[in-house]
């Protein structure tokens, strides 16, 4: 198999990084409890600062100081992860993507999914 280049590697982490964080908000429960909502706000900022692309963390770092994590509901933590990735599109001058569909995007296949 050929040697991937840094950038597609980077690349790679990425797409899947962002699949796992959308993924996870898209069953994040619709009202979590208080120690639901903790886990998922320490489980972003620990992200932020062990996400393997060390550019990447601090910049995704400095994205949450102004836009801290939302994880009230589903919805809340579903829009918030969604207008963050639309950030770094920005900046990586990409498309912006449809928050608006953000529910149907996202399944996991897993039993019980609502
Ligand atoms: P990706 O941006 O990886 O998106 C994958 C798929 O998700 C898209 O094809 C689309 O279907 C969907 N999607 C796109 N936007 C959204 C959205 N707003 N909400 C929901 N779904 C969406 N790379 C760098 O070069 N520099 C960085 O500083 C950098 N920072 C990053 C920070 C984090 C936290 C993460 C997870 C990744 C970062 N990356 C960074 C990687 C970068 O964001 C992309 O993942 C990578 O460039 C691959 O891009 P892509 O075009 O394949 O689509």
């Amino acid at each position: 198999m050929p040697k991937l280049g840094n950038a597609t590697i980077k690349a790679e982490l990425g797409r899947s990084s962002w699949k796992l964080l959308h993924t996870m908000m898209a069953r994040f429960p619709e009202r979590p409890t208080k120690d639901q909502k903790t886990a998922l706000r320490s489980f972003i900022y620990l992200f932020s600062r062990l996400y393997p692309c060390g550019e990447c963390a601090k910049e995704f770092q400095m994205i949450l100081e102004k836009h801290p994590p939302q994880v009230s509901s589903r919805e809340a933590a579903s829009q918030w992860a969604c207008a963050v990735h639309n950030i770094v599109n920005r900046r990586l001058l990409k498309e912006e993507f449809d928050c608006s569909t953000i529910a149907d995007r996202y399944k996991c296949g897993c039993a019980a999914e609502s």
